[in-house]
């Protein structure tokens, strides 16, 4: 992950909004989504983030000069289809990469060409960024598996192939959903220790799960492993990803062959996706603490020891019904970091998910599992934060939560900063807990 001129902290943007210290779009990101003008009803396009504004790729592709390389590249995004970009290799992706920064900085003589190329990023509304093939999510937080492994197991919490193996499942893409969907409560089939039979009835541990998601870029053909080496070519970038998991749903179906329904009714993806070129400034060695078995070769490499690990805050924010009512802020609840949290790289994930052969594809997604500190506060899900709902959480306007209620408004947040360096962020990844859809009269509540 190399530095360059895009990531100059002097370098401003023509986009006024671009250069305030608390954007989280300045020309230092240069994130990509997919998007149309509100109530257009437009064909998607594919846009670039610069401060509140959008640079809308289709406009820009025809309004501008770009080299042929450019030209070739911006053809697709046009169209909506970001998948074409992520399969390029990384060499082209910087190329237009630094086209954008250029195009985009103080003084460019594409300036006058691209004002009307702006959107404002309210007056859009964003979809899924990229069509999302395959789906794996893992469980790299190494104190979220310790303190839920506690819950079951107090003198054993992590399982012996916790530190050997990245673990994971293969979940759904079909329940992605953009930024500000609002979804439904699900029923699924739950049992309490005491019940003698489990019935059907809506999720009442109702919980958030504090991850990033991991896009892959350049496909790897089936049967060849990517090797830590090259594991980071294969990486598109990465996104806020909130996992919403249904506890009791999970608690009864998880063994033997790990989470199902109670993973796949919603999760909620934030529509910005931040470029690894864009987190080059974020990096920081990789260590395995002191009597930390050291990975197995496949699993190691020296880029990956010098800097595989990503600097990310991290935020949980809620705001319940009852704070809205009162006009009162939506209230911190958590703050962790992925590099301290993860006990896992990205170029790891990438190289034991195709140790095998398995054959990943541009716009797949991997969730990175959620990503808590040590302690509870913390917590990137209510169940550690709660204790497995044993102790409340006390919120400051005077209620408690041990799971999501009816009408609570989960917002992630990321934010990578450096001294020396420009703050980078992930825009809003927010979504409403909705009441359970009656739909079978045994679900009712
Ligand atoms: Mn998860």
């Amino acid at each position: 992950m190399s530095l360059d001129h895009t990531h100059d902290p002097a370098l401003c943007s023509w986009v006024a909004s671009a250069n305030t210290a608390d954007t989280d779009f300045p020309i230092q990101n240069l994130p990509f989504g997919a998007f149309r003008r509100q109530g257009s009803g437009e064909p998607l396009r594919v846009g670039v983030a610069i401060g509140d504004q959008i640079l809308d790729l289709k406009l820009a592709a025809q309004a501008s000069d770009w080299s042929s390389e450019v030209s070739a590249l911006l053809a697709p995004l046009a169209t909506g289809d970001l998948n074409a970009l992520m399969a390029q290799v990384p060499k082209a992706r910087r190329a237009l990469r630094a086209a954008l920064s250029n195009a985009l900085a103080e003084g460019s003589t594409q300036h006058p060409a691209l004002q009307a190329c702006l959107v404002s990023q309210t007056a859009a509304e964003m979809a899924l960024p990229c069509r999302i093939g395959d789906y794996t999510d893992f469980y790299v937080g190494i104190h979220h598996a310790t303190a839920v492994g506690r819950l079951f197991r107090p003198d054993n919490p992590l399982l012996p192939n916790y530190k050997w193996v990245p673990i994971g499942y293969h979940g759904r893409a079909s329940t992605i959903q953009p930024n500000g969907v609002d979804f439904h409560r699900p029923c699924g089939q739950v049992k309490g220790p005491q019940d003698e039979a489990p019935r059907l009835a809506p999720s009442q541990r109702l919980d958030l799960e504090l991850e990033l998601g991991i896009f892959i870029g350049q496909a790897n053909a089936q049967g060849r492993p990517v090797s830590m080496d090259e594991a980071e070519d294969h990486v598109f970038g990465i996104t806020l990803f909130n996992d919403w998991s249904a506890r009791d749903l999970q608690a009864w179906e998880y063994q033997p062959l790990g989470p199902f329904l109670s993973k796949s009714f919603a999760s909620t993806l934030s529509p910005w996706i931040v470029t690894l070129e864009a987190l080059a400034p974020f990096r920081r060695p990789f260590v395995r603490g002191e009597g930390e078995p050291e990975p197995l070769p496949y699993l190691d490499g020296e880029a990956n020891r010098a800097q595989g690990a990503i600097d990310i805050a991290l935020e949980v924010r809620l705001q319940t019904p009852a704070m809205r009512a009162q006009g009162v802020a939506d209230e911190c609840i958590s703050r962790s970091n992925f590099a301290d949290a993860a006990y896992w790289t990205v170029a790891q994930l990438v190289a034991h998910h195709t140790v095998n052969g398995c054959a990943l594809n541009p716009g797949d997604l991997f969730g990175s599992g959620t990503l808590s500190g040590p302690t509870r506060a913390q917590a990137g899900s209510l169940l550690e934060a709660s204790l497995g709902g044993k102790e409340p959480l006390q919120l400051a306007n005077g209620e408690q939560r041990t799971f999501l209620l009816d009408g609570d408004e989960i917002a992630l947040v990321g934010r990578c900063s450096r001294e020396g360096f420009k703050s980078i962020g992930f825009g809003p990844c927010r979504g409403t807990v909705l009441p359970a859809l009656p739909a079978l009269p045994s679900c009712a509540g």
